[in-house]
């Protein structure tokens, strides 16, 4: 597997979308390649990070709000 495959599979790969023999390649390559290797610690870092505040619920009456503000702004 080369760096560019690995770069396009790293997003799959965190979601766990891989079959189990790509999985195995990809991790192969992330072992014996230290750019590989911060690419994806970095990628990781960034998409819990994320994750987190998609995480935050969001109060009903804010939620509310939002959506009447969007249905305006859908209108004008
Ligand atoms: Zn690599």
């Amino acid at each position: 597997m080369t760096c560019r495959e690995v770069v396009e599979l790293m997003t799959d790969y965190l979601d766990g979308f891989l079959s189990p023999a790509d999985r195995a390649r990809f991790e192969d390559h992330i072992h014996g390649c230290d750019g590989c290797r911060a690419y994806l610690a970095q990628l990781r870092t960034a998409r819990s990070l994320i994750g987190r505040a998609a995480d935050e619920p969001v109060p009903e009456p804010l939620k509310a709000e939002l959506m009447n503000a969007f249905r305006s702004w859908k209108s004008s």
